[in-house]
């Protein structure tokens, strides 16, 4: 286990004392959420659920989910799921005892949940008791060209609402066992990616106050818990104000937000952004250190009309970009509540939020 003692460890309590916005860490896996509070993580700023879908057998019920036609198959497979989602939520809640823990709905390309070989399409035949051919046909057509643009986030909890009311079921149902377990209260953070449209999370959100209603009256316990959205695209942060009525916070996805800022597909970018940097169009690579000019320029309006509507919105930010210092400056600037970034970076990201605030009471 990673320990911050000794000499650095002084350091990072300095550093502490000089910054205003709190650091996060980006995690989904017990052994990832306990590296970053050693690091000093204060919360779970991202735990992205369709992670958790690839381990074990689980992918085998997240196929037959995808590939069931209809709703009734669907919720079979995910009832299978609840218990293991329950389970993966009890422990981030237990190991942060008590420190926000944001976690957001699947957010999928959806290819990577497809059979992909014809071992795999059988065994899913076999657990559906289906024909695979017929699945062969399914899975193609749910094929997509561009599947980062395609039927991923809100989109397919828009389409097949039983996927929020599991996730938003285990997710409250963990916050229950785990408060009762650590005595310390669990109020979770639950994240709709990839929003829009705020047709889209009002619809999402009423699947979870009604599963939050029936878990409480099923349990008998009391349970807080907050709705936010992802702003990662440009739609989003021009429409803050009109979303911030639905939304308790605004989490900046800055990886999806830099791609579709610049139409740039993340995933192919480094073929020629290189190139770019070299012809001095670009002085550095927006997927690494966030462009303050364009990008940036949506996270303020963001910042400025999800305020209007909700002064007192929390806002963070969850791209790779709330590991990076200078995109750290660029959050302290903007008045954000909170950075999130991968474990590792936890360290970096106190000093540079504390050279941030400190920079900026300066006047520099
Ligand atoms: C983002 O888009 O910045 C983000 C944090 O979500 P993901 O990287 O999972 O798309
Ligand atoms: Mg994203």
């Amino acid at each position: 286990q990673p320990t911050l003692s000794g000499d650095f460890g002084t350091l990072m309590g300095w550093a502490d004392r000089g910054r205003r916005m709190t650091v996060r860490t980006n995690a989904e896996t017990p052994q990832d959420a306990k590296v970053a509070r050693e690091f000093g993580a204060e919360g779970i700023g991202l735990c992205r659920t369709e992670h958790m879908f690839f381990e074990g057998d689980r992918i085998l019920a997240v196929r037959e989910m995808i590939l069931a036609e209809t709703e009734e198959g669907r919720r079979a497979a995910l009832a299978k799921l609840l218990p293991m989602q329950r389970q993966d939520f009890t422990d981030l809640f237990e190991i942060m005892h008590g420190l926000p823990v944001t976690i957001r709905l699947l957010d999928p390309p959806l290819h990577e949940f497809l059979p992909k070989t014809d071992e795999e399409l059988k065994d899913v035949a076999t657990a559906m008791g289906a024909d695979p051919e017929l699945l062969r046909d399914r899975a193609l057509s749910l094929e997509e060209f561009n599947p980062m643009l395609g039927h991923r986030g809100c989109r397919l909890l828009v389409s097949y609402p039983e996927i929020a009311e599991m996730q938003a079921r285990a997710i409250f149902e963990a916050a229950v066992a785990a408060a009762k377990a650590t005595g310390a209260p669990v109020v979770p953070e639950i994240m709709v990616p990839l929003v829009g449209l705020k047709g889209e999370l009002d619809l999402v959100r009423s699947s979870i106050e009604a599963m939050a209603k029936a878990v409480i009256e099923e349990t008998g316990a009391e349970l807080t818990y907050q709705v936010g959205t992802m702003v990662e695209l440009p739609r989003a942060a021009l429409k803050a104000a009109e979303i911030a009525e639905s939304a308790e916070f605004f989490s900046f996805g800055t990886n999806d937000l830099t791609q579709t800022t610049f139409g740039i597909s993340r995933d192919d970018a480094a073929s020629f952004l290189g190139t770019y940097q070299t012809k001095g169009i670009l002085e550095q690579d927006p997927f690494v250190s966030l462009d303050p000019e364009g990008v940036g320029e949506l996270i303020k309006i963001g910042v400025e009309r999800g305020r209007s509507t909700r002064p007192d919105i929390k806002l963070g930010i969850c791209g790779e970009h709330g590991g990076d210092p200078s995109s750290i400056t660029f959050c302290e600037s903007v008045d954000l509540d909170y950075v999130s970034c991968s474990p590792y970076r936890v360290p970096i990201a106190r000093l540079a939020a504390a050279q941030a605030a400190l920079r900026k009471a300066s006047g520099n």
